[in-house]
């Protein structure tokens, strides 16, 4: 991929993101790194190139698989819900994708962790990792549910595929004072984050969501 394609052209030019970038602000996002990182983060190459048109539309796209990148919107505010004043060293995720909210987090922290299940999606976006030099990227093929043990405890978690309950074994790798961000539920998903304090786990309910389910094992 050379820098013309990376930077885009018509529908995918600088252009476009400015304009995803007033919505995100519309929208209610304010942290100015989040806002920052997305302006500079090319959406348009982490999906098919037939789709690449609507890249920087603020809507979830088809990746294959039966799986959806996430709508940018979601990505800014669930970012926005982890770091939420805080600068957390090691952060994992769970459900790579496309990589695009991945992306987006190894710009803002120093080693991101992430777990895919569907090993087609994870080769694709570790392929994206390197085009865009994102080199404290960490990634798995497994299932995310169980975390990973050997990098815990993280500062952050993500969850990009909704669990009808956060399962404990991602609780047991978060830091004390860290937070877990996730869509929560079967048919009606709530967007939650969560802190570990001294008195336990808080809980926060954020927003409605709607994300496709977390599944078990691998495919
Ligand atoms: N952040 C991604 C979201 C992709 S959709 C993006 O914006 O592209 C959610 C992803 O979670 C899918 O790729 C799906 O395969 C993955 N997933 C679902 N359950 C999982 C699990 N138990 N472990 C790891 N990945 C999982």
């Amino acid at each position: 991929m050379d820098s013309l394609q990376l930077r885009g052209i018509g529908m995918t030019s600088q252009r476009a993101r400015e304009r995803l970038l007033t919505r995100l602000y519309e929208a209610g996002i304010r942290d100015l790194r989040v806002l920052e990182t997305m302006r500079n983060t090319p959406r348009h190459i982490f999906v098919d190139e037939a789709l690449a048109s609507r890249a920087y539309d603020d809507t979830a796209l088809p990746i294959g698989f039966g799986q959806t990148i996430s709508q940018p919107y979601m990505v800014a505010r669930m970012t926005e819900a982890l770091l939420d004043g805080h600068a957390p060293e090691r952060v994992l995720e769970v459900g790579t994708g496309s990589g695009y909210q991945t992306a987006v987090l190894a710009q803002l922290v120093p080693a991101v962790f992430s777990i895919e299940r569907i090993r087609g999606l994870l080769d694709l976006a570790r392929s994206r990792f390197r085009t865009l030099r994102l080199y404290n990227i960490r990634t798995r093929f497994g299932d995310g549910a169980v975390g990973w043990e050997q990098y815990a405890p993280y500062d952050g978690i993500i969850l990009t595929a909704a669990p009808a309950e956060v399962p404990a074994s991602l609780f047991a790798q978060l830091a004390p004072g860290g937070r877990l961000v996730a869509p929560v539920g079967g048919s009606q998903q709530k967007l939650v984050q969560y802190e570990r304090t001294d008195e336990g786990i808080v809980r926060r309910t954020l927003s409605d969501a709607s994300f496709v389910p977390m599944l078990e094992g691998t495919e």
